[in-house]
Order: structure tokens, then C-alpha cells, then sequence
């Protein structure tokens, strides 16, 4: 089944989940919260973990038990020296090529992080649209309710939609909505997906690619399935 669209999650999907671009913004939401409650910097970490993990994002928790307004706290979050890390990647690029589908990002961050990300890696060119956490209210991956919304939006249709993520919580709402779903992991999976690779460039380039109609090829896939 060739796809119309590909949603692609940004951070530790178009880049290594080692590349410490995560965890400067860890640091930074720990800092966040810790001020902002007036709490330790230990308590702030386990906060922060413990909203990120029952809500999808720490913001989430923020929003929902301290009444806290969001754009001071992605701001704040998101302002790191992502081009001091992120460096033009040609590999990436010319693998996004193989994928003629439309193809947008969907991000937990915010729309300004996201192209300070892609224009790090030099791939801005290949998305049609970005799709960040204050799209439907706020209300973040895995929300299958936010990304039905976007589906919809973009005028495609969940099975011919592929959504590609690190995260398997994120790939779980997407297959309650019919998506195909591609995990981006180095990590042994929890959970059987659709495909899996370990870095973007390999999921296009050994999934088999590409017929006219479509991107990924899922029939004539060679990926680890
Ligand atoms: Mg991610």
C-alpha cells in the first residue's frame, strides 16, 4: 500500500536520540519548573518525568495541575543552540528525496525549534507543513484524537497515512486510527510495527522504496517488519 502522506516526528527521529539536543532541553524544562514552583531541582526532574510520561508532555501536567501558561514554558524550553549540534546531513536529505508523498513534521516542541532543526540539518525543503504542540489546543502526541485532526486536515486518509517516530507510545495512536506506523529506534521494540529501522535514511532506503503512486512501498518492503 503506497502512502499520501508521511507525518514525521521531529527530535530523535530526523537526528540520533544521542545528540544532546534532548538534553539540553531536559535540562532547561528541569530549570523551568523548578522556578516557576519553587520546588528542588531534584523534585522539578521527577516531576517533569512524571508529567511527560502520564500526559505525553511535561507542559501537559503543567497546564493541567498548576494552571501554567504555555508559550513563557516552550520559550523558555526550546531556546538551545541547535545549530552549535544539528549539522547539514546529507544522508538525511537525499533519503527525504526517495519519499515523494507530502510529507510534515508533527512535533511535541514548537514550530520556531522545529525549523531551527531543519534548517541545522538542511532539510527544511522537504516538508509541506509543521505541525506543532499548539495544534488542537495544545493537546499532544499521542493524542489519536490530535492526529486524526491532522490527518483529516491534510485532506489524506489514516491507511494511506505512514506516521514514523521514536516513540512507541506515539506509533500506538497512530495504529489506533488505521495509520501505518514505522518505529525509529536503536532500542529493541516493545511492540511489533508496521517497519523499523534505526535511523531514518536506512527506513527509506531499505524499505523498499518507491513506486509512482506513492512513498514507502509496504508490499515490496525488505525492512525489519
Ligand atoms: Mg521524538
Amino acid at each position: 500500500m503506497p502512502f499520501d502522506l508521511a507525518v514525521i516526528d521531529l527530535d530523535n527521529t530526523l537526528y540520533a536520540a544521542d545528540s544532546n539536543v534532548f538534553a539540553r532541553m531536559d535540562e532547561r524544562m528541569t530549570a523551568f519548573v523548578a522556578r516557576e514552583l519553587n520546588i528542588a531541582s531534584t523534585e522539578a526532574n521527577a516531576l517533569r518525568i512524571n508529567y511527560w510520561k502520564e500526559y505525553g508532555t511535561t507542559l501537559r501536567g503543567l497546564m493541567l495541575h498548576h494552571g501554567m501558561e504555555p508559550e513563557a514554558f516552550l520559550h523558555e524550553v526550546h531556546d538551545i543552540s541547535v545549530h552549535e549540534i544539528l549539522v547539514p546531513d546529507i544522508e538525511l536529505d537525499q533519503a527525504l528525496a526517495h519519499l515523494p508523498c507530502r510529507k510534515v513534521i508533527h512535533t511535541n516542541g514548537i514550530r520556531e525549534h522545529a525549523i531551527r532543526v531543519l534548517e541545522a540539518l538542511d532539510v527544511a525543503h522537504h516538508f509541506a507543513a509543521i505541525y506543532d504542540i499548539r495544534f488542537n489546543h495544545y493537546q499532544p502526541k499521542p493524542s489519536s484524537a490530535t492526529l486524526s485532526a491532522l490527518v483529516k486536515l491534510e485532506g489524506a486518509v489514516p491507511h494511506r497515512t505512514v506516521v514514523i517516530d521514536d516513540m512507541e507510545d506515539n506509533l500506538a495512536a497512530a495504529r489506533a486510527i488505521g495509520a501505518q506506523t514505522a518505529l525509529i529506534s536503536t532500542r529493541t521494540p516493545v511492540r511489533q510495527w508496521d517497519f523499523h529501522a534505526t535511523s531514518l535514511p536506512l527506513l527509506i532506503h531499505l524499505g523498499g522504496i518507491v513506486n509512482h503512486s506513492g512513498c514507502i512501498g509496504a508490499a515490496e518492503s525488505g525492512i525489519m517488519r
